[in-house]
């Protein structure tokens, strides 16, 4: 296999790069370091990004072309995402096109296929994913929000908790217990919930920055059909598990990376004042291009396999825990390096460091802890017992 990036980027990286100038402001390459997702300008490019993208389904396009793809490999799309990361164009439809759109795709009846795939494709519809509770995380198995059966609907009631983007929602997939009395694996299932249904409430959490882009949503008595549920009722543990482990390339953490570090480098040299007293900066520096290039490997090796037919899991966890560790390394050295430089607010020119340190630590929780990446590569990877 050859894992080099370059072969690839060169072939369509001018004519999205070009697209993407004509979508982002003309000073995007200073703001992208000092903006914020939760800001309402960033909102509001991200959905001109998203829609001018999703036309033409971009966003999808290794999804097969009746579920709202085009048919490309997966290696397309992973250098597609590259680039897009690597400008850090912001986008606001990645659950969708990265969560449900796969579990839809590998246990939605041909009914919500034809109805939801699509409409993630062209980014019509928001979703959020409604799996996390106050006491189920990394043991998403004891989960309590239940589901009854009721005639043609079930009622549900609990509380979800971490759902990102749940208030820009139009519909959530909810993971829930339908049978109480089964072991914990063998009674959950999934159900499509549109958010605007009566019952569900939303409560914004702010996070480390201050920022609200979690929330908790809560079910009294909220009535769905039951035709909305995913696959197979009860059969819902083994669903979310296969789920997860499609596509995860991780390739954008690497591209971020590699912006981070190139944008480090440069004030580094433009105020050479803020190395003094810092000895270890460029061994640090050179180590952390040296993961960033190691985890190119890593990443790229992903769709590859996937191109062959192969389905990644463990090289996923490889590539997550790897990736999200050293977003927080050069965070860290960041920060170490940028000093109160880094801590001003739209200081133009420079890179906000000290949110992204902060934003960095929730990077090894999010979609499964780095605990979790190396149970999955002991076991799947490795073939250690449990
Ligand atoms: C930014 C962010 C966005 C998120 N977005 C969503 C979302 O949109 N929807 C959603 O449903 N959830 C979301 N989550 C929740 C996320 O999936 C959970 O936080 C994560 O799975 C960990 O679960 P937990 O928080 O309950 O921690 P716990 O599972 O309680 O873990 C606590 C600690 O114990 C360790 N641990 C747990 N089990 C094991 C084990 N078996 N072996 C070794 N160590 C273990 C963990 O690694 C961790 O260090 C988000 C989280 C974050 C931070």
């Amino acid at each position: 296999m050859d894992f080099s990036l370059n072969k690839y980027e060169d072939e369509f990286q001018s004519s999205l790069t070009n697209r993407l100038s004509k979508l982002l402001p003309q000073d995007w390459g200073d703001k992208s370091f000092i903006i914020n997702n939760t800001d309402s300008e960033w909102k509001k490019i991200a959905k001109n990004v998203t829609n001018d993208l999703s036309k033409d389904r971009l966003l999808t396009q290794a999804w097969p072309e009746e579920y709202g793809g085009i048919g490309a490999s997966h290696l397309k799309q992973a250098v597609f995402n590259h680039i897009l990361s690597y400008i850090n164009a912001p986008l606001n439809n990645m659950t969708g096109v990265n969560w449900i759109g796969p579990a839809l795709m590998m246990y939605g009846n041909k009914e919500q296929k034809e109805l939801y795939l699509p409409r993630i494709a062209e980014a019509l519809d928001q979703w959020c994913l409604l799996y996390s509770e106050p006491t189920a995380g990394s043991d998403l198995a004891s989960l309590q929000t239940r589901a009854v059966k009721n005639g043609d609907n079930y009622i549900i009631n609990g509380q979800k908790i971490w759902a990102s983007n749940a208030e820009d929602a139009n519909f959530g997939l909810v993971a829930v217990r339908t049978n109480p009395d089964a072991p914990k694996h063998k009674g959950l299932s999934t159900l499509i919930v549109p958010m605007d249904s009566a019952g569900i409430s939303i409560n914004p959490i702010k996070d480390i920055n201050g920022k609200e882009s979690l929330n908790e949503v809560f079910f009294d008595n909220v009535q769905i059909s039951s035709k909305n549920i995913v696959g197979e009722e009860n059969r819902g543990w083994y669903q979310m598990a296969s789920s997860l482990d499609y596509e995860r390339s991780g390739i954008a953490t690497f591209s971020t990376a590699k912006r981070n570090l190139e944008k480090l480098i440069d004030i580094t040299k433009l105020i050479p004042e803020i190395t003094e007293n810092k000895k270890s900066y460029r061994e640090d520096i050179a180590n952390h291009w040296i993961e960033m290039n190691t985890g190119f490997n890593l990443a790229i090796k992903i769709p590859l396999l996937q191109d062959r037919g192969i389905n990644p899991t463990y090289e996923s966890s490889i590539s997550k825990l790897y990736g999200t560790e050293l977003t927080q390394k050069i965070a860290q050295t960041s920060i170490q390096l940028l000093g109160t430089h880094g801590q001003l607010k739209k200081n133009q020119g420079m890179f906000e460091v000290s949110e992204k340190y902060l934003a960095a630590i929730a990077s090894t929780i999010a979609k499964g802890t780095s605990e979790i990446q190396r149970n999955t590569i002991a076991r799947q990877g490795l073939g250690l017992p449990r």
